[in-house]
């Protein structure tokens, strides 16, 4: 028995592979089908072109150019529906260890959403109890990347005014809001924000957006707001503390990221009534942990061949199989999708690896 922890896209492309060769398997799902994509804002539009996400050969063809959260999460399930999968849902594993006999034993409890996301976040430790245990032969972990949010540590960031998720745009409406980032999440909220009546600024380290960081489509329109004065842009701001009315910090003169004296700089105060820090998010370690998969520079040691780990029968696959990424996404559901068929031909399921080997997605083509 095989077991897939995660129903993200990867883990659904993963399970449909299975099921169209009779190979018995479970797959568990501590949330809704792709849980990651759920807690998205309402509304975000999907960088990566349709066809680039379609799963199992199902053709994703949304009304528009590029698809929007509601579509895919829509084309998932109608995915999901189609092949019958027997996706166990609001099932979280919260215990894997090797068991003397070289299988895995699995603690299994009842949850009430995927791992990731502001429910994650709110600080509000899951209590288990039902808990299911059973063994497997081989685990194959499609747990995504996105769990928790990189924390900035400083005074008033776990007010109630300030979030780590952009959410439903509209509770903006007419107030000051101020985001703190520096990547895609930061651009679109900001751009999004401004759309439905906010009076945004962003603050972020660097001297400005890095263009091969953001999306293509958006670092014009920010630059039109900022030159328009619709918005305000802080660029080398480093953020010291939130009150209940400001972002406090510290503007300096260029970049310094990396050197020592980041206390030196011109205090600024920004009026905020809600502060939004989108600086990423982290990797859950705890099944690798247990589970005794080594971690290089927060990423899980594979054989990018197989997508074995370093511990026999734990493969990992789609973003999970980065880790934690920092200063840049290279992993995205359309470079992974040759990680179920490298699976397959790790389990003799196939003969051999047809698709192109992995390469690093340039994110202007997406
Ligand atoms: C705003 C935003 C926009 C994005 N846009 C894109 C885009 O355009 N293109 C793109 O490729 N990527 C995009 N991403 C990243 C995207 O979310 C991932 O690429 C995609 O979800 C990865 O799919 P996955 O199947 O590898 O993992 P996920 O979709 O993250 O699925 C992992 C699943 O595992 C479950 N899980 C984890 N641990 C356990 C456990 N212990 N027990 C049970 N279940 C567990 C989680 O609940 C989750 O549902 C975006 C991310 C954000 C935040």
């Amino acid at each position: 028995m095989i077991l897939i922890v995660g129903a993200g896209p990867i883990g659904i492309e993963m399970a449909i592979e299975l099921s169209k060769r009779n190979v018995p398997y479970r797959i568990v799902e501590a949330g809704s089908t792709a849980s990651t994509i759920e807690w998205y804002a309402p509304g975000t539009e999907i960088f990566s072109s349709p066809e680039r996400i379609a799963i199992a050969g199902i053709p994703f063809e949304p009304q528009t150019r590029k698809a929007f959260r509601e579509d895919y999460l829509l084309y998932l399930r109608n995915v999901v529906r189609q092949f019958k999968l027997p996706i166990e849902h609001y099932r979280r594993v919260i215990r894997m260890e090797k068991t003397s006999g070289d299988k895995f034993a699995v603690s299994l409890a009842p949850s009430s959403h995927g791992v990731g996301g502001p429910l994650e976040d709110a600080d509000r430790p899951e209590t288990y109890s039902d808990i299911e245990t059973f063994e497997v032969d081989k685990v194959i972990l499609a747990i995504g990347n996105l769990h928790v949010p990189q924390r900035s540590n400083v005074r008033g960031e776990n007010s109630e005014w300030v979030s780590h998720y952009m959410g439903e745009p509209h509770r903006y409406a007419g107030t000051k809001v101020t985001i703190i980032g520096s990547g895609n999440s930061a651009a679109e909220a900001t751009i999004r924000l401004y759309h439905v009546g906010a009076k945004v600024t962003l603050c972020h380290r660097q001297d400005g957006f890095r263009p091969k960081k953001v999306k293509p489509w958006l670092a014009p329109e920010l630059d039109n707001l900022t030159k328009e004065g619709k918005i305000q842009v802080i660029p080398n701001f480093h953020l010291q503390e939130i009150t209940r009315t400001s972002v406090r910090g510290l503007r300096r003169l260029r970049d310094l990221r990396g050197l020592r004296d980041l206390e030196e700089g011109e205090p600024l105060s920004i009026d905020s009534d809600f502060v939004l820090l989108l600086t990423g998010y982290r990797q859950k370690t705890d099944l690798f942990d247990q589970l005794g998969v080594t971690l290089i520079d927060a990423q899980p040691t594979i054989n990018m061949e197989t997508m074995e780990t370093n511990v026999p029968g734990v493969f990992v696959i789609g973003t999970a199989a980065a880790g934690t990424e920092i200063g840049g996404v290279k992993t995205f559901i359309e470079n992974a999708h040759i990680h179920v068929t490298r699976v397959l031909h790790a389990l003799d399921l196939i003969e051999r690896v047809h698709a192109a080997p992995d390469r690093p997605v340039d994110e202007r083509e997406i």
